[in-house]
């Protein structure tokens, strides 16, 4: 079966978004669940790391062999806490990528790491398996707030893990942070975001607490035992933020992330560029020419769907021409839990949407090179109207969010968006 029969629309012309691919692998594993989270991670399922790690080198090599071993500009170990995962797990991890894909030379390898799991031998081993790039979850550097938030680390353990990780040869190193939270100061930000840049990472990435359902942070603010986020509290922190780290050399690239000169997440540029990625493990998101699609949700099924696939070797197309099939076999396996079909106008949308994110916006080469039209033509309403209300500046560059644009971008997203017919 092939592109036109799953209504898959043909890739779109253009650079090369189709070159190389950025691969994401999910660790569904955290020692504790934070009361706050709502991400596909779980607590207490330990027992299933050594068979979850055959399941997810078994989905790796499946799609490495079905695609003709595509080539990565990055990996991204996520989750969860990749950094919970004891290290010779982490190694056969490692070596099932390589094995499976040409990781490109100078490719950047993250790993998510928690504070609590920083120990210079399992930072070592980090490095032993080709990571090249860490993000610590620091969230905080607020003892009460730490704890409030279920983390297991404290400030002092979060400061010396960025320390040991530079001192184990992690020389590009993110640091996570979170504002807006219940009972936070401005105070106690700003003595945060002070510590953080006196640890000197390359990246920070900053997001206001949002309370999730089903997380029992949002049964705690029903039951009116937590506050409920404060969005102007939120609004004076990420100024404040902004300000803070454009004095110390960082470069505010997207709006939620900062990095110093040449560090920004390449990983993560992916994703905003709407270039195209896999995500393999429970859950893990993908976006392929003309489908995006998520993989089943419970880790335990997972290993048994997963565990079942047999590689196959790709028939000498490209990875590009290569994939719709491979979508519709792991779909009919139940590897794959759900799919939506991208129609061209979805993913002009969409390009929008999430090269507004960026400081340097969306460029007009860039889309043109894409889609083959370019930005003025496709969306003249849209623009004349958002520049009018002052959201968005251009010039022959490309288009991008003004400093307002910024503070009210769901308004500027949601315009491009209602742009997009169905596939
Ligand atoms: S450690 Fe991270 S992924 Fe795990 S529960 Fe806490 S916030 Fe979620």
């Amino acid at each position: 079966m092939g592109a036109r029969d799953l209504n898959i629309t043909a890739p779109a012309p253009g650079p090369g978004p189709a070159t190389a691919l950025g691969l994401y692998v999910h660790v569904p594993f955290c020692a504790t669940k934070c009361p706050y989270c709502d991400f596909n991670t779980y607590a207490r399922i330990e027992d299933l790391i050594p068979d979850y790690v055959g399941a997810l080198g078994n989905e790796i090599a499946t799609w490495g062999a079905a695609l003709g071993r595509p080539s990565l500009a990055t990996v991204f170990y996520g989750g969860g806490t990749p950094s919970y995962l004891p290290p010779d797990q982490f190694m056969r991890l490692a070596h099932c990528v390589e094995a499976a894909f040409r990781v490109m030379p100078g490719a950047e390898i993250t790993v998510e790491a928690n504070p609590d799991d920083c120990s210079p031998a399992k930072l070592a081993s980090l490095l032993d398996a080709g990571a090249n790039r860490i993000s610590i979850g620091v969230q905080s550097l607020d003892d009460t707030l730490l704890r409030r938030l279920g983390r297991r680390h404290d400030s002092k353990q979060a400061l010396g893990a960025v320390r040991e990780a530079r001192a184990a040869g992690f020389d590009n190193l993110s640091v996570d942070l979170m504002f807006g939270l219940p009972h936070q100061s401005q105070a106690t930000w700003e003595s945060t975001v002070h510590q953080v840049l006196e640890s000197a990472p390359d990246h920070v990435s900053m997001y206001a607490l949002t309370i999730e359902p089903a997380t029992p942070f949002a049964a705690l603010v029903q039951a009116q035992e937590l506050p409920e986020p404060d969005p102007d509290r939120a609004a004076d922190m990420y100024e404040f933020a902004c300000e803070a780290m454009e004095s110390a050399g960082f470069r505010h690239y997207e709006i939620s992330n900062w990095a110093k000169p040449g560090r920004a997440s390449r990983h993560n540029l992916i994703y905003w560029r709407n270039s195209y990625y896999l995500g393999v493990g429970p859950g893990a998101h993908s976006f392929l020419p003309g489908v995006r699609f998520a993989d089943l949700k419970s880790p335990r099924e997972y290993v048994r769907r997963a565990g079942s696939l047999t590689p196959e070797l790709a028939n000498g197309v490209s990875w590009v021409e290569a994939a719709p099939d491979v979508v519709r076999a792991l779909e009919a396996a139940g590897v794959i839990g759900s799919s939506e079909r991208i129609s061209r106008s979805l993913e002009m949308a969409e390009t929008m949407m999430m090269g507004l994110r960026l400081d340097q916006g969306v460029g007009n080469a860039q889309f043109q090179a894409r889609f083959g039209q370019n930005l003025a033509e496709t969306y003249p309403s849209e623009i004349a109207d958002l520049t009018r209300l002052g959201l968005l500046e251009q010039d022959a560059e490309g288009l991008r969010l003004t400093t307002r644009g910024r503070l009210l971008g769901n308004e500027v997203f949601g315009r491009f968006v209602m742009t997009a017919q169905p596939a």
